[in-house]
């Protein structure tokens, strides 16, 4: 592999990870060689490189070798002159870099992926949002009587949905070790199903997949629209049911409100236990803080984070936990970087542009803005009477992302509309609803404008 390859590399995981990450944990990556199918790079710090081996090592892996690398392996080595020496000499090992995940894994035959060690009940931190969720968790993970089959756990991006799945997995391991327990996501799912059918192995499949004990299946609204993949899927669920076998489930949202799912499955879903994850208040994510740097501060005990940072990071940044995980690690990078406390300003420099993004409330005068221009019509005409639908159609894109991206009722954004009622809000945004399943280039202008609107 060469420098250019990797340069090629890092530009595919600035899309995939993210610019914030790709700052923090990519860019400072030096590629420095590649011998016997091990890659190493430069790393500033030890920290940097152990959350880089274990949080995008698997990535980094999957793209050199995408584009033609020969490696199974990374490395990432801390030069003991900075930067001067040659890398294999000045060799360091990251320390524990290559604790991955991956030792944990289920035996070969089971369909499941591996289980993320760190994701257990005694690291999650229960507050009033998630209190409801944990307890069910924590009631099916002691197994005993089926008593809530399915349990369907659903809520928004970064709440915790995963890790309560990995959490009820690890304790029924541990509780009965000779239970069958899978976790997967629905994509593995459906991923395996292809393939299955594909190898004409169906049988194999279905014999696999009815023989668990625990089927623990991850964002399940990924299966809605797949017609064929719905099928096995509630065939397998069914099968597990009438066995009495225990089923967990998690989603984006509640079974209902799945679209493209067919009736019965979501009846089906909602026969057991469904549980939200609400959105994390300021004592929750103060608390994941502080167990988080608790955490971390027995491994790297000199990387110092003063009290005040993490009242304003949980003030400041809201919902998403794994948003507030990447502004604490980004603070850990610093630290290790600099050898000092973490002061509050410091960090609000550190952090300046995650900040930027979570403080950021779209006015529905900017989407109307924005839509207008993305579709070419007049700022008055988005406003205005006209009723023609290459202006209706823009305007009703508008009332759906006001809709979607701002906390103003129906009333609200109708007056904002020149003063239209909020039926006809509605109404506009239910038909771009309607509309986005069946028409991908909407789908597409949406999603462009959504992203724009959250810059
Ligand atoms: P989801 O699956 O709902 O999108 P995850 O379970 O992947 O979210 O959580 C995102 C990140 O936030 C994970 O690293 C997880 O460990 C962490 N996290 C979420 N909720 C909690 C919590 N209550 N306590 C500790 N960590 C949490
Ligand atoms: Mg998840």
């Amino acid at each position: 592999m060469t420098n250019e390859t990797w340069g090629q590399v890092r530009n595919i995981l600035r899309s995939e990870v993210g610019q914030n990450n790709y700052r923090t944990w990519i860019e400072p990556l030096e590629f420095a060689q590649v011998e016997e199918g091990v890659a190493t790079f430069l790393v500033p710090t030890n920290f940097i490189g152990n959350w880089v081996e274990r949080n995008f090592g698997d990535k980094i892996l999957r793209q050199m070798i995408a584009l033609g690398a020969r490696v199974s392996r990374l490395s990432f080595v801390v030069p003991q002159t900075p930067r001067a020496v040659d890398a294999a000499d000045a060799a360091e090992p990251a320390g524990a870099a290559h604790v991955s995940a991956k030792a944990q894994s289920e035996p070969a035959e089971l369909p499941g992926a591996p289980l993320d060690p760190r994701l257990t009940f005694d690291s999650f931190v229960v507050g009033k949002p998630n209190q409801l969720a944990y307890a069910a968790a924590r009631r099916v993970a002691e197994g005993g009587p089926v008593t809530f089959n399915p349990l369907f756990l659903y809520g928004g991006v970064g709440l915790g949905k995963t890790h309560l799945m990995h959490a009820i997995a690890h304790e029924m391991q541990a509780r009965r070790p000779d239970l069958r327990v899978v976790y997967l996501s629905a994509e593995q799912f459906m991923y395996r199903f292809v393939q299955a059918l594909r190898e004409k192995q169906m049988m194999d499949f279905k014999h696999m997949f009815r023989s668990v004990d625990v089927l623990m299946v991850d964002d399940v609204q990924f299966i809605a629209g797949k017609d064929s993949t719905q099928e096995e899927f509630f065939h397998t669920f069914n099968a597990l049911v009438d066995q009495n076998k225990q089923i967990i489930l998690s989603a984006d949202r509640a079974p209902g409100e799945i679209k493209d799912l067919e009736d019965r499955i979501k009846s089906r879903l909602q026969s057991g236990l469904v549980v939200d994850l609400h959105p994390t208040d300021y004592e929750l994510r103060l608390g994941i803080l502080q167990a988080k740097v608790a955490r971390y501060r027995e491994q790297y005990p000199e990387l110092v984070i003063a009290d005040d940072v993490l009242e304003f990071i949980a003030h400041r940044i809201n919902t998403n936990v794994r948003v507030l995980e990447g502004a604490l690690m980004r603070l850990f990078a610093f630290a290790s970087l600099v050898g000092q406390e973490i002061s509050l300003e410091k960090a609000q420099d550190a952090l300046s542009d995650i900040l930027r993004a979570s403080d950021r409330k779209v006015t529905v005068e900017e989407i109307q803005r924005k839509v207008a221009e993305h579709f070419n019509i007049r700022m008055s005409d988005m406003i205005g009477p006209k009723r023609q639908r290459s202006i209706a159609r823009p305007r009703q894109v508008a009332m759906y992302l006001a809709k979607a991206m701002t906390t103003r009722s129906l009333p609200d954004i109708g007056r904002r509309f020149g003063g239209r009622d909020h039926t006809t809000v509605m109404h506009g945004v239910r038909r771009i609803d309607e509309l986005k399943v069946s028409d991908a280039q909407l789908a597409e202008d949406i999603e462009i404008l959504r992203r724009a609107l959250e810059e």
